[in-house]
């Protein structure tokens, strides 16, 4: 008879065989949903199919998914978003994504990251510096040039 340890430690293997189970069986469910729409984009109610089974899994297992994974998932109608397929993206005000199921016309909006306080800073002391260089380099022009009209002034007298 195992006793009280020996038995956690099978139900903590279970569980561990569970969640691998979901994690192959999600992933297989999302690339073969990936390679019917790329090569059978006819078959549209089955790429449906496997993604709602791929939800279903998801949410009973309680896993984690990628972040790429999730939001290339229509919430509302179950499609998986292929930009150019089956979804359009746009982006606006240079940082909002919009993302349009195109079967259901449902809109996902995610905002990318804005640059943060201290890379405008950088940013700006950067073009500081190179306005200075610039003005250096047309005083430097300037200068030459005056001494060449110099020279020819001489030349010429
Ligand atoms: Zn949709």
């Amino acid at each position: 008879m195992p006793g009280k340890g020996g038995r956690v430690k099978l139900m903590k293997i279970k569980e561990k065989k569970f969640v691998q189970d979901a994690f192959q069986r999600t992933n297989f469910l999302y690339q073969a949903s990936m390679s019917i729409l790329k090569n059978q984009p006819e078959n549209i109610e089955l790429v449906r199919h496997y993604m709602k089974s791929f939800r279903d899994i998801k949410e009973k297992k309680v896993i984690k998914i990628s972040v790429e994974m999730k939001q290339s998932m229509c919430e509302h109608c179950n499609m998986l978003l292929m930009p150019g397929l089956t979804s359009t993206v746009r982006i606006r005000d240079n940082h909002r994504v919009v993302v349009k199921c195109l079967s259901c016309n449902s809109i996902r909006r995610s905002n990318t990251m804005k640059p943060s306080t201290k890379d405008q800073i950088k940013n700006a002391d950067l073009n500081r510096k190179k306005r200075k260089k610039k003005r250096q380099k047309k005083k430097e022009k300037m200068q030459k040039k005056k001494k060449e009209s110099g020279k020819n002034a001489l030349v010429a007298t």
